[in-house]
């Protein structure tokens, strides 16, 4: 961090502000220019509140030269990250596809679809069972009943599964779940993070917030790994922007910008990110190109009759095909 001190500052008050710095176990290194003071502050400044930093009396501004994330950090890291969802992969050149249901409607119907992107491709099973909806009025999942035809499903085909928790309360009943989803209106609760951090090892799929910035995702699974499961997968599911021709917008520059400055696997939404079943197959391949480590694609046997998200949900017609062109463009993917 750099303090570029006010240009009337009196000797007294930069006195004081080292005097502050080094009580906060900074070692302040001070150079006096001709135009300016600059104060280079050596140590953890990670607990340092910038804001109020800049705020003091004597300081003009103040510049961070570390960033605030240390445990997602490339710089720490150099390595990818390889996530084990319970036998398929994510990460360092491991790539695959999740598939299923918004949410899980019955034994019958997530049984069927689970077959159905299994001979399609896909290694892990999607579905959601405790449902974040905007109304309270819409279907809000089978809760502790869907999960039990999620895991009916795990076992009758094999694939892992992976479902969201909405409170921690429910984690006990997690035990057979592969991978658990954090949604995007959950990055931030951060005690919800806390809690999958400090309680499980299970692999994290951490959505991106409706308006999260790419930092607040990144301080969102530093939340986790901070905790102490180092399992996090980063999911790129569409922001809120100006525009209405979608439900989101797709945001795939974030794929090289996270491959930069984290070694964490990077997921792509097209789903959500579109809320148009016809649109998925395009943007998973714009996303498989741009070098996604895995993509999760809602999948329903009757999209029309579906009890959330139909209209993004694509037939396993249509999700075979897009695994198609997933499985050609794979291999020409930018890294
Ligand atoms: C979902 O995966 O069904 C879901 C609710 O996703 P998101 O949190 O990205 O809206
Ligand atoms: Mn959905």
């Amino acid at each position: 961090m750099i303090i570029l001190v006010k240009k009337n500052a009196e000797k007294r008050q930069v006195d004081n502000l080292l005097a502050w710095l080094k009580a906060h176990k900074i070692d302040p290194h001070v150079s006096v220019g001709a135009q300016e003071t600059l104060i280079g502050c050596v140590g953890d400044v990670s607990h340092l509140d910038i804001d109020l930093v800049s705020a003091l009396d004597v300081v003009e501004s103040v510049q961070r030269i570390q960033d605030p994330f240390k445990a997602a950090n490339r710089k720490f890291h150099p390595e990818d990250t390889i996530v084990d969802c319970s036998g398929p992969t994510i990460g360092g050149g491991h790539f695959l596809v999740i598939a299923g249901p918004c949410s899980v409607e019955s034994e019958e119907q997530v049984i069927g679809i689970a077959k159905a992107v299994k001979a399609a491709g896909a290694t892990l099973l999607r579905g959601g069972a405790f449902k974040p909806r905007t109304s309270p009025y819409s279907f809000q999942g089978l809760g502790a009943e869907g999960l039990k035809m999620l895991i009916a499903a795990k076992r009758e085909t094999g694939l892992p599964i992976v479902t969201e928790l909405m409170n921690s309360a429910h984690l006990d009943l997690f035990n057979d779940v592969d991978v658990i989803q954090i949604g995007a209106r959950n990055m931030q609760n951060f005690d919800l993070l806390k809690e999958v951090g400090h309680h499980t090892r299970k692999p994290i799929l951490l959505k991106r917030g409706l308006s999260g910035t790419l930092q607040e995702l990144l301080m969102s699974a530093e939340y986790i790994m901070a905790s102490g499961n180092p399992n996090v997968m980063l999911c790129e599911r569409g922001i809120r922007t100006f525009e209405t021709a979608t439900r989101n917008t797709i945001d795939l520059t974030v794929v090289p910008i996270l491959h930069r400055l984290t070694h964490l696997p990077v997921v792509v939404d097209p789903s959500h990110a579109t809320g148009v079943a016809k649109l998925v197959h395009p943007v998973a391949a714009a996303a498989t190109a741009i070098g996604a480590d895995a993509l999760i694609i809602e999948v329903h046997n009757d999209p029309p009759h579906a009890k959330c998200d139909g209209a993004q949900s694509q037939t396993p017609e249509m999700f075979a095909e897009t695994m198609e062109l997933v499985r050609k463009l794979r291999p020409l993917a930018i890294r």
